[in-house]
């Protein structure tokens, strides 16, 4: 028997039909986020399945062991939210889904990417509204442009290769570089040749203590004038007042964002009252030249059955083990 938290409904329905060969599991769905406040849900259950925003923290895994649970399946790649040495101390064995979306990610930054190229997003608009003037919605070409990709891990590598074959020069960074890259005709430099050469900057490097607010004033001062920064990595990346500073001067042309510091806030919880809080958020959807949106870079349906197919096959591991 497992609960499964913050459950959606997409959710439900890829892991319904993924089980349907395994009816040796039983799932019950939940849609509130596992947390010290509702971790009592877990009780009677032998597993649990969690996504990013559950809380797995000490004290909720302390409570799990008590009711047996042997297992905790994550829906995600990262183990940011658990307590795995609390986890390993209770003999709770913890799962996850490994690489379960570059190509999703990857192809969002492009998305982003070509929104703002070509402005699609006030382009929309006007047609939704019988304008058919192009006025003011000059793009330009991706072919030939500097891209310059910050960490070239699974995500950052689907990045590159795709943008390779939009014939651009595309420059990497990243603390330990891959050969694949290499032959593939990108290249390795610093951060300040990558910021001072680069057209467009994409960021998919993880959160921690020396990329926190990597894009700031005093980088973005060494970019160029016009810049166009992409975010679908942890929105901690950028410092949001200062992109908005530099969105003013003119330093940043471009803002493309799937993820924003804030977002817990905004995106997983009561999204229309936080949304409103957010001063600085609000202030950044009001430039037609930003466009954001809602930590969808995942959403593929690829993605949810990889996500499944891979969630479905732990929990079966953990049972006949
Ligand atoms: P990965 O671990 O495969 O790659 C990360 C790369 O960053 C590695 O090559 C690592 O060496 C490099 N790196 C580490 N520290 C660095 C630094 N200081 N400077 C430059 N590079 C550095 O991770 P991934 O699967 O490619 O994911 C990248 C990020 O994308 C994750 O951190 C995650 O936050 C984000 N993500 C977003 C979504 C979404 O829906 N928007 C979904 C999945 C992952």
């Amino acid at each position: 028997k497992v609960a499964i938290f913050s459950c959606k409904p997409y959710d439900r329905r890829t892991l319904e039909h993924f089980s349907q060969t395994s009816k040796e599991l039983e799932f019950s769905f939940f849609e509130s986020r596992l947390s010290q406040e509702t971790m009592t849900l877990a009780s009677g259950f032998d597993a649990i399945c969690c996504f990013v925003n559950d809380d797995v923290n000490n004290n909720v895994i302390r409570y799990l062991a008590k009711q047996g649970i042997t297992a905790i399946a994550l829906r995600c790649a990262g183990f940011n939210n658990v307590d795995l040495s609390a986890a390993k101390a209770a003999g709770i064995k913890v799962y996850h889904v490994p690489d379960y979306s570059p190509t999703s990610v990857a192809e969002h930054a492009l998305a982003l990417i070509m929104t703002l190229t070509r402005k699609t997003h006030i382009a929309y608009q006007r047609v939704k509204a019988g304008n058919f003037a192009l006025e003011g919605l000059l793009g330009f070409n991706l072919q030939n442009k500097t891209v310059g990709c910050i960490g070239t891990g699974r995500i950052g590598q689907a990045f590159c290769r795709i943008m390779k074959g939009f014939g651009c020069n595309v420059l990497c960074y990243d603390v330990s570089p891959n050969e694949a890259l290499i032959d593939l005709g990108c290249q390795y430099t610093d951060l300040e040749t990558l910021y001072k050469k680069s057209d467009i900057i994409s960021l998919h490097c993880p959160l921690n203590a020396s990329t926190h607010h990597l894009i700031n004033g005093k980088s973005l001062n060494k970019m160029k004038d016009g810049v166009m920064i992409i975010n679908t990595s942890r929105g901690a990346l950028v410092n949001a007042q200062e992109a908005i500073d530099a969105l003013y001067s003119g330093k940043i042309g471009y803002l493309g964002m799937d993820v924003y510091e804030q977002e817990n806030r905004i995106f997983f919880e009561d999204m229309s009252s936080h949304i409103i809080q957010d001063s600085v958020f609000q202030l950044m959807l009001t430039f037609p030249n930003v466009v954001v949106t809602g930590h969808q870079g995942f959403f593929t349906q690829e993605a949810l059955d990889h996500i499944a197919i891979t969630t479905v096959d732990n929990l079966n591991k953990h049972r006949k083990a």
